[in-house]
């Protein structure tokens, strides 16, 4: 089932050290800038993510200044030209999920730091850093909930956590809500938001999570469950190549970065030119990679309706 090469789970870590030999000895500050450099608070990227503060807010694709009212009304969508803003894990949730249905697991999981890794500061600083920007323990909030009346159990992971990243923690807390949807016999939705993929602040044991979320996942598969994935912007490395990329039908929203490995690692690596759109939803739509792009606001009517299809 899991036929990658552990030395290349780390795309985004080669994408910051391309031109390096190796990639596992990537704890130089000068190959990590890349990718940490999002999580930092003084990162001037820090302001791009997310819908901005202020009653007015810019499209960042049709440029136009979209009411703030009026583009959350559209659970965060541009009401010009249907670009899809950020939204946080606990707003997915509220816009999936029948109000006052969700019931948090795993809640009590809490990251550490068994290699006492650093970077640009101690991964332990950036943990609690991370926890109290975002208000989450960390990337992913699993639980169960209704789906306009259908029960079902629901993972999201949020890329504000340090790009929605895999450590332990997330890797656990999915495991569980799959072996707990196995055993309850319950509908399984995961919406993934992930630019980080594998976490590298915790190696390997960030890596061997997609082999036991995925083995978790066949598991639930052998015994007959219904897995919906939904992919977001964006959703790359570990994650896409694992539980994301394992739905028995996998929705994406319009316009979302999908892939495994970053588009200049594959340019360096294969030497040929990437076509137009390579890694968006569409593309890997027509190339038969994902089954349907469902636009937010639909999102919710489109998973009961594969329920109910699905026989669940
Ligand atoms: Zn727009």
């Amino acid at each position: 089932m899991l036929g990658y090469d552990v030395r290349v789970v780390y795309p985004e870590v080669a994408e910051a050290v391309q031109g390096q030999p190796n990639i596992m000895s990537s704890t130089e500050p000068a190959a990590t800038e890349t990718q940490l450099s999002m999580t930092d608070e003084a990162s001037p990227r820090r302001k791009k993510r997310g819908v901005p503060e202020g009653l007015w807010i810019r499209c960042p694709d049709c440029q136009t200044a979209v009411f703030r009212k009026e583009a959350e009304k559209r659970l965060g969508v541009c009401p010009e030209c249907g670009y899809h803003f950020y939204v946080s894990a606990h707003q997915r949730i509220a816009q999936v999920l029948d109000e006052g249905t969700f019931e948090e697991w795993d809640a009590d999981l809490r990251p550490t730091d068994p290699l006492g890794f650093a970077d640009k500061k101690s991964y332990a600083e950036r943990l609690v850093a991370e926890q109290q920007r975002t208000g989450l323990t960390d990337a992913v909030i699993t639980g169960r909930g209704r789906v306009r009346a259908r029960p079902v159990a629901l993972g999201v992971t949020d890329s504000a956590f340090i790009m929605g990243s895999m450590g332990s923690v997330v890797g656990e807390r999915l495991t569980r809500l799959v072996e707990r949807a196995t055993a309850e016999r319950l509908p399984l939705i995961i919406i993934s938001a992930s630019g980080g993929g594998a976490r590298m602040h915790e190696g390997i044991l960030s890596l061997m999570q997609m082999a036991k979320v995925s083995a978790a996942l066949a598991r639930y598969d052998q015994a007959g469950g219904l897995y919906i994935s939904v992919l977001t912007n964006p959703t790359m490395g570990g994650v896409a190549a694992s539980f994301a990329s394992l739905g028995d039908v996998v929705f994406a929203e319009p316009k979302a970065l999908i892939g495994f490995a970053g588009p200049r690692t594959i340019k360096a690596t294969i030497r040929i030119e990437l076509p137009d759109g390579f890694q968006t939803s569409e593309f890997l739509l027509k190339h038969g990679y994902i089954d349907r792009i469902v636009p937010r606001e639909k999102l919710k009517s489109e998973i009961a309706r594969t329920i109910d299809y699905c026989g669940m």
